[in-house]
């Protein structure tokens, strides 16, 4: 007899859209078939965990027949694209970010049936709307000689060395960690508000691997700037760039962080220009990046209102008070609204009508749901963790689970110091996989053995820099003893306004030890 394999299912949901009948139909699949939780995950997907095998092409079938798609969501191509999820209807920045999030999750989306023919029978459930977009895409894909002449125009017979992960933003709106990406495009338009191209950063990526020194996170650099009606073969040259050069001996250096890495910029920009045929032009001059997580009420600029749910580890749930579940079931039920998925794993709801206004906070509060962001601790609202156990294979340790318990203890001990109105960044993973990006937080925690975390110190509040490792065993019953001095440290030597991230780069590891110790505990 077989054993009862748990799957673990993921939606491909590009800027983190996800219409309304796709929701029911993913709530109701996640009591039917899944852990009766949903899991906003850390790039604007759900995730469903818990499905036994047998369930796996019905909970399929099901997403698709709801105009949702788990293709590429998982493997060795490009993953969900990311774009910044605030529905501002009157800003045309925001709508060409979501607009070619989509077109770019299209143009490297397989063309393969296999999918279809797996989980529908070979049926393809798609909109009139939908196969218009998929055959331009392969109109976009088939118009070279760079690409090999096989089944998969773009990636080839082999797909690419690693998973690949995209993003498109505009300037300023850093709610997507816009380094972090293997390509990031950042919109640039002319005074009157029309696209006229993408900055395009390149060669960001987190994952490593413990005690292995070639494996590092890396942030991405900036590559150049693309003219609008070239973007997809300045996309199609990076991605042949990566398949045909990316490191297919060792999926520790596979990823196109470790190409940039190894190449350096000018010779990466060349081997692109190469497929391209052009040259790429310089970089346009950016604002300042700053994360945003718009929570709370907003207007959407066309009347309308979108409302941002803070999602504590991302988990749609009903657990005590706390019927999160409940409450967007009846929402989306009553009001047919769609949501957009945020890269901090919170929800926002839009569309909303002001007449509908009292009756959604009615709903949310009667559940237990906190709908004002200043009553939200900002140590837990900017906080982001990975499931880890007991749902992810590759965890060494709690991340998910143990989070809150951290929050809690690190709060009790800043209040304790008289540090009561104190937050910073927080992110942690049950492995150094990265999957909450914790090391462009002020302070990161990595699973490195059970109940142990290696100590990541020195990201920005904007998630502009990378963090640098501290410690690399942290029990985390040590806790208190080993951030007491630091926190004390920062208290006493901090510049005004100064956050704790960038106080700990500025000040430097060795003062931090110096000062840790030579103190005695409080
Ligand atoms: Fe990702 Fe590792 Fe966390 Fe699993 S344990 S979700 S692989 S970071």
């Amino acid at each position: 007899q077989e054993k009862d394999y748990q799957m673990m299912l993921r939606t491909r949901s590009p800027g983190g859209f996800i219409p309304a009948e796709l929701y029911l139909t993913l709530e109701r699949l996640s009591e039917e078939y899944g852990n009766h939780t949903l899991r906003v995950t850390t790039r604007q997907g759900f995730q469903i965990h818990g499905i036994l095998k047998k369930n796996l092409k019905t909970t399929i079938s099901e997403i698709v027949r709801s105009m949702g798609s788990t293709l590429g969501a998982c493997g060795d191509l490009n993953r969900n694209v990311m774009a910044p999820p605030a529905p501002f209807k009157n800003k045309p920045e925001y709508q060409y970010a979501w607009e070619y999030a989509n077109k770019i999750a299209d143009l490297l989306t397989p063309q393969t049936g296999a999918y279809y023919e797996i989980w529908l029978d070979g049926e393809k459930v798609i909109s009139a709307e939908e196969a218009e977009e998929v055959k331009a895409a392969r109109q976009r894909n088939g118009n070279g000689t760079i690409f090999h002449d096989c089944e998969e125009p773009i990636y080839g017979k082999h797909y690419m060395p690693r998973k690949f992960k995209c993003s498109v933003t505009v300037p300023g709106d850093n709610s997507i960690d816009v380094y972090t990406h293997d390509v990031s495009l950042v919109v640039i338009t002319n005074k009157k508000g029309k696209l006229e191209g993408f900055n395009i950063l390149a060669g960001g990526g987190l994952g490593r691997t413990h005690k292995k020194e070639d494996t590092f996170p890396r942030i991405a650099d900036p590559i150049g700037y693309v003219a609008k009606e070239d973007v997809y073969d300045l996309m199609k040259a990076i991605v042949a760039t990566q398949r045909d050069y990316g490191d297919r001996s060792d999926r520790r250096h596979a990823r196109m962080k470790y190409l940039l890495e190894d190449w350096g910029v000018d010779k990466f920009k060349a081997k692109v220009e190469e497929y391209f045929g052009k040259s790429i032009a310089p970089f346009k001059d950016l604002p300042k990046w700053k994360y945003q997580d718009f929570l709370g009420w907003h207007e959407q600029g066309d009347g309308k209102l979108f409302l941002g749910i803070s999602v504590e580890n991302g988990r749609v749930k009903n657990e005590g008070k706390f019927q999160l579940k409940t409450a967007l079931r009846e929402i989306i039920e009553q009001f047919h609204l769609p949501m957009r998925l945020t890269a901090n794993h919170n929800i926002i709801l839009y569309d909303i009508e002001p007449t509908q206004k009292q009756s959604i906070a009615k709903i949310l509060t009667k559940r237990g749901i906190e709908l004002n962001p200043e009553a939200i601790d900002p140590l837990i609202r900017y906080s982001m963790a990975c499931p880890a156990f007991p749902t992810c294979g590759l965890a060494i340790t709690e991340s998910e689970r143990a989070l809150p318990g951290v929050i809690a203890r690190l709060r009790t001990l800043l209040d304790h110091l008289g540090m009561a109105e104190e937050n910073f960044v927080v992110r942690m993973t049950g492995c150094p996989n990265g999957c909450a990006r914790p090391y462009m937080a002020e302070l990161g925690f990595v699973g490195i053995v059970p109940e142990t975390y290696q100590i990541w110190l020195g990201g920005t509040p904007d998630q502009t820099r990378l963090a640098k490792p501290y410690t690399d065993k942290m029990p985390v019953e040590d806790l208190e003893t080993f951030f007491e001095p630091i926190f004390v440290y920062f208290k006493q030597n901090r510049q005004p306004e100064e956050s704790f991230g960038i106080f700990c780069d500025r000040v430097g590891f060795d003062a931090l030890r110096q000062f840790s110790a030579n103190y005695t505990l409080g």
